[in-house]
């Protein structure tokens, strides 16, 4: 199943939608008694028949996506992770506070405030005023399903709620002049998301996904899922040995080679560029990079 997060412009609330294979998008208001995806996770085993059975529902016309969950519980994410990007990475001189082109012998897990949530097809804001290096990171999310903690490996996929798509928005000066990335990653808009959640048992083997970003059309990042260096069993064995992990909580798994810093010189985003992000499977991501309206 796939489900969506609309919001009503002349309300300003948020409805809860189905994707349906005609893709038109069935307004889910009275199906069951949450009307949020984060309301639905929580109760998924309760709710997930009713929301997949629902028909003769309304179709939203024009519909405006939010991110499928418009502010995360917990947004982790997880850099270095793609073998090729650490390379770049190290190369470009912004690691830090060690510049270093080793692979990591652990994940490399930091957050970015859950607020910097952005719809899928919003605007990137381009915060002129404190950064000149503006970069993306397409990555494939994890939406948690069953939280706990001490979750070993095996059990891992079985708190696998579904997947969607982010866009690790990063202003680079940031990252590297701070040392810690928190500031650099979370800049409001540094999290465009969706454009919609897939359940986990409509995904699959999320191994055979390809991740891909394109920006004005041209090709810059594509891998599949498969090249991760620490796998999303590891992630979340790692994350919940001590933290223990919510329904909701989204983990962004890492970005393949290709991003800004990739290149010499680095190719930061302008205003005016956009920025496709892709994920077979999951849809894709179109976000230009101007102030927000
Ligand atoms: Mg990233």
């Amino acid at each position: 199943m796939k489900l969506v997060t609309v919001l009503d412009p002349q309300t300003h609330k948020t409805t809860l939608g189905r994707l349906d294979s005609d893709n038109t998008i069935r307004d889910l208001t009275g199906v069951v008694e949450q009307n949020t995806m984060l309301g639905v996770i929580d109760a998924w085993d309760d709710v997930a028949s009713a929301l997949e059975a629902a028909d003769g529902l309304p179709v939203v016309s024009e519909p405006r996506l939010c991110a499928p969950i418009p502010l995360p519980r917990n947004l982790y994410a997880v850099g270095k992770n793609y073998h090729d990007h650490v390379r770049e990475f190290g190369r470009s001189g912004y690691d830090s506070p060690d510049l270093s082109t080793d692979i990591p012998a652990v994940p490399v897990i930091f957050s970015k405030v859950p607020a910097s949530a952005t719809g899928p097809y919003d605007a990137i804001d381009p915060h002129l005023d404190i950064t000149a290096e503006l970069d993306y990171e397409a990555e494939l999310a994890v939406i948690i399903g069953p939280g706990g903690r001490g979750i070993p490996r095996e059990a891992a996929m079985d708190h696998v709620w579904g997947y969607t798509i982010i866009n690790d928005v990063t202003a680079r000066d940031q990252q590297h002049d701070h040392q810690q990335w928190l500031i650099g990653k979370s800049l409001d808009t540094f999290a465009p998301m969706g454009p919609y959640a897939v359940t986990a048992d409509e995904v699959g083997d999320p191994t055979r996904l390809e991740v891909s970003a394109t920006v004005n059309g041209e090709l810059r990042q594509k891998a599949p899922v498969a090249d991760l260096i620490f796998d999303i069993p590891e992630l979340i064995s790692t994350l919940s040995a001590g933290i223990t992990l919510r329904s909701g909580d989204i983990i962004a798994t890492g970005t393949p080679a290709g991003v800004g810093i990739g290149f010499t010189p680095p190719r930061f985003l302008e205003t005016g560029d956009v920025v496709e992000c892709a994920i077979s499977g999951l849809g894709s991501l179109r976000n230009t990079v101007s102030h927000p309206a």
